[in-house]
């Protein structure tokens, strides 16, 4: 199929194929979950398919922010006509640090639990009738899947990350015939999708009346869940839980992966999460992942991310047991609502500097500003699919544009399946154990160097 150069070249149904089959599609499900006729469904690997006759409404593409990033529409709409794309952590009004008071709900989250504890606070007080939450998928549990989550017990089952394909918009579907008010939870391109619903069906903007966003650097695709729990597993046992941040009794960051399997064998990854999927990550194809623009849910009602905080000697400031999480609150409708969460005793919150919280990450907010332009410049360059962005990208350097191809071509890597199990057993080996603790350790020494510069 030859790339299509325009957006209306996309429409309808094939307008979804030829996205899926550019590499474009970041498997969010919106397609699926707002398709009147039911004619796509997912495959195995979470992408789009068709299943039964399309009527033609384009809708699917409408939504679909894989090949379209209308970021200065979205910006305009949510924080008016001076808005501008650029800055790591976006738009925002506040930055706090939070956690759930209640401890099953601390406890069960993946960070401080604020996310579940502000859904289950929204529900219970009747501000909201549910919220589109994700789940381990029911027959797969190397994906996630979308649910309209409508009481306590199935936000608290929710809780957690899945770093894994995880199309949750498909639940769209569940919300189609009420009026709400509910909420949304998902990464930052699911935030977009949900965006661009809205714009294309003001319904939708009323029925929607808050979304939640995780920072997002990069989503491992459900392939290497299932590589791991094979590599992993002893005997030929089924995977049957993958618990992507299991917490010991010490709490964040103290969590790891476990891999539950169908003989009662469990197995946990030797690194934390962080580091478990920054191994997977440069082993796995990452497909859409590459070319994103968003690294904290820049277009979310509040973004939420780990709280990778440092203190002076460098170590992780909020390591207290049960965890914490950082905020980055974007619009007053947010603000009030986390507020009145904590008037009513649900959150602990208190601010945070912007600046300590870019800083822990700054690398990999930097990348989607800085790194992903370039990118997606050598593909124009190469005549390779890219996708719509309406942003006013940085101009990039020799430097960077060389960087960036070079890291380009190690993309080959995940390629050939028996070099990246090869690799991937390394990785986990006592080898890869003393590597990830000495890049570890350098990254903790730069960042105490780079606050004395500063
Ligand atoms: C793929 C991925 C990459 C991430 N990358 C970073 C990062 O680079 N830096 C960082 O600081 N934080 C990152 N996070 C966010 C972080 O892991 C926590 O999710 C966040 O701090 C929220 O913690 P919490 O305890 O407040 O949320 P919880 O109370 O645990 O609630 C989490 C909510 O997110 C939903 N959810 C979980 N996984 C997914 C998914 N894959 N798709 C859609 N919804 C989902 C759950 O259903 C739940 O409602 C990432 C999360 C994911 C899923
Ligand atoms: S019916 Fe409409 S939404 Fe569904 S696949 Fe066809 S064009 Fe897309
Ligand atoms: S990015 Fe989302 S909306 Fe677009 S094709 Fe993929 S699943 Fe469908
Ligand atoms: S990196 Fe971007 S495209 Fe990939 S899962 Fe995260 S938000 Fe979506």
């Amino acid at each position: 199929m030859k790339f299509r150069r325009d957006i209306s070249d996309y429409r309808n149904v094939e307008g979804i194929a030829a996205i899926v089959k550019n590499g474009l599609c970041h498997r969010c499900g919106a397609c699926v979950g707002i398709c009147p006729a039911g004619t796509l469904s997912l495959n195995g690997e979470g992408f789009p398919k068709q299943t039964s006759e399309c009527i033609n409404c384009n809708r699917c593409v409408q939504v679909c922010s894989g090949i379209v990033v209308d970021c200065e529409s979205m910006g305009r709409d949510m924080f008016g006509e001076t808005y501008r794309y650029g800055p790591a952590l976006g738009e925002f009004i506040d930055t706090v640090v939070a956690h759930a008071t209640d401890e099953e709900i601390r406890w069960c989250g993946a960070s401080g639990g604020v996310i579940t504890q502000l859904l289950v606070y929204l529900l219970e007080s009747g501000q909201i009738k549910g919220a589109l939450v994700a789940v381990q998928h029911r027959d797969d549990p190397s994906m996630g899947e979308g649910i309209l989550a409508r009481t306590r017990e199935e936000l608290v089952a929710a809780a957690q990350s899945r770093y894994t394909t995880t199309p949750s918009l498909t639940a769209l579907k569940d919300m189609s015939g009420e009026d709400g008010p509910f909420a949304v939870v998902g990464l930052p391109c699911q935030i977009h999708s949900v965006r661009m619903l809205q714009k294309v069906d003001k319904s939708w903007a009323r029925k929607v009346v808050l979304t939640i966003g995780l920072v997002c650097s990069h989503n491992p695709p459900c392939i290497a869940t299932r590589e791991v729990a094979a590599m992993f597993s002893r005997g030929k046992a089924q995977l049957e839980k993958a618990h992507y941040r299991q917490s010991d009794q010490r709490g964040w960051p103290h969590d790891t992966v476990e891999l539950k399997y169908s003989n009662g064998e469990v197995r946990r990854s030797p690194f934390g999460p962080a580091e478990t999927v920054t191994l997977l990550k440069n082993l796995y194809p990452l497909g859409r992942c590459l070319m994103c623009v968003d690294a904290t849910a820049e277009f979310a009602d509040i973004g939420v991310a780990d709280p990778w905080i440092r203190n002076e000697k460098g170590y992780w400031r909020y390591t207290d047991p049960g965890g914490w999480s950082s905020l980055i609150v974007r619009t007053e409708k947010a603000r009030q609502d986390l507020q009145s969460a904590v008037d009513a005793g649900k959150l602990v919150m208190h601010p945070q500097p912007p600046a300590e919280i870019e800083a822990g990450q700054y690398r990999m907010m930097s990348t989607k500003k800085i790194k992903v332009p370039c990118r997606l410049l050598w593909r124009k360059w190469f005549g390779w699919p890219v996708p719509f962005v309406t942003a006013s990208l940085p101009k990039s350097s020799p430097w960077l544009m060389a960087r960036s191809l070079v890291y380009m071509a190690t993309r080959v890597i995940p390629v050939w399946k028996p070099f990246r199990l090869f690799l991937l057993r390394l990785g986990f080996s006592r080898v890869g154990i003393r590597l990830m603790a000495f890049r570890k350790e350098q990254k903790r020494k730069k960042a105490v160097e780079k606050a004395a510069r500063l």
